[in-house]
């Protein structure tokens, strides 16, 4: 069994990012910049706009966070994202998730710039996902692409299981596989016995916030294990939606949560802010 080591190859993109960043700098004269907008207090959000934030400065990269109260107006974000669709010194745009329930978060994605929606949200890039065309894909199955790519694992004709069909993770997965040329089956919450789609399946990859959804007599000797899941235990331990000590033991390639998938959706960011950023240099 091989560790899929996302934070390692995170690492690298990053210190790839920064490079770039330094020659953008040289030819432009200004820094790929990113606007996050951070509505209410969840713990966990604030956690990850932070990282974020963290990781930009790393690169060297311009970045500005609106903090908004849980009770704001659909209309006053809908102003902040207008301002920063036309704002020069910003080429990235990113809308937390998830946002308050009085939001309509849909309006707001559809809002964003597609050419500064580096999340991929936005549905004009979804729909170049789907059809296999250039655009901004969403940060963490772009990741696991990467991952995989690393470790030389060829998806081509292999019968991928995704499970999870949100529109950030599991959909974007299936699309990105489907392009590369694998066989994807797509289960959720409604799928009937998870058990006989997993267990025949060459890779898994589950991104559903389910502790210990994948057991070891799911799964075939072999198989590629990706574990998008994040969950926090209630002890406050940080595992995934795999039962990682026993699966691992039948599988060929895993991802360790934490330091797998996680910190690759963070240097996708960057690296898709920094293609937004080039590609906005060439407009201007
Ligand atoms: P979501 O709640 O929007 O979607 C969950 C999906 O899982 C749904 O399609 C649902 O049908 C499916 N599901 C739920 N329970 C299931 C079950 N028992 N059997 C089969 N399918 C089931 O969540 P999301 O935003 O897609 O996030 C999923 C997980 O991925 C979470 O743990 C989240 O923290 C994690 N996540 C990780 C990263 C990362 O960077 N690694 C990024 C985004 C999300």
């Amino acid at each position: 069994m091989q560790i899929l080591d996302g934070k390692k190859l995170a690492k690298k993109i990053e210190q790839e990012v920064e490079f770039e960043t330094k020659e953008f700098k040289e030819k432009t004269g200004r820094v790929p910049g990113l606007a996050v907008i951070l509505v209410g207090n969840d713990p966990a959000s604030a956690t990850y706009v932070g990282m974020k934030k963290k990781a930009c400065d790393r690169v060297g990269f311009y970045s500005v966070t609106h903090e908004m109260p849980e009770d704001i107006s659909q209309e006053a974000i809908e102003e902040t994202i207008k301002m920063m669709n036309k704002n020069p010194n910003i080429d990235g745009i990113l809308i937390q998730l998830p946002l308050p329930k009085h939001i309509d978060t849909t309006k707001l994605l559809e809002l964003v710039d597609p050419g500064k929606d580096v999340d991929g949200f936005h549905p004009y890039n979804v729909g170049r996902l789907t059809t296999g065309l250039d655009g901004f894909v969403p940060c963490t199955p772009l990741g696991v692409m990467h991952l995989l790519d690393e470790y030389d694992i060829n998806v081509q004709g292999k019968n991928c299981c995704v499970v999870g069909a949100s529109n950030i993770v599991g959909k974007p997965m299936a699309s990105l596989l489907l392009n590369a040329n694998a066989t994807v089956e797509i289960c959720h919450i409604y799928t009937d016995d998870l058990k006989e789609h997993t267990k025949n399946a060459d890779m898994v990859f589950v991104g559903t916030g389910v502790i210990n959804l994948i057991k070891e007599d799911m799964v075939k000797d072999g198989v590629v294990i990706v574990d998008i899941g994040i969950n926090k235990t209630e002890d406050g331990k940080i595992v995934g939606d795999v039962d990682f000590e026993k699966v691992s033991k039948k599988a060929s390639y895993i991802t360790p949560v934490p330091g797998g998938v996680g910190p690759m959706t963070i240097a996708m960011l960057l690296s898709n802010t920094l293609k937004a950023a080039k590609l906005h240099s060439k407009e201007h």
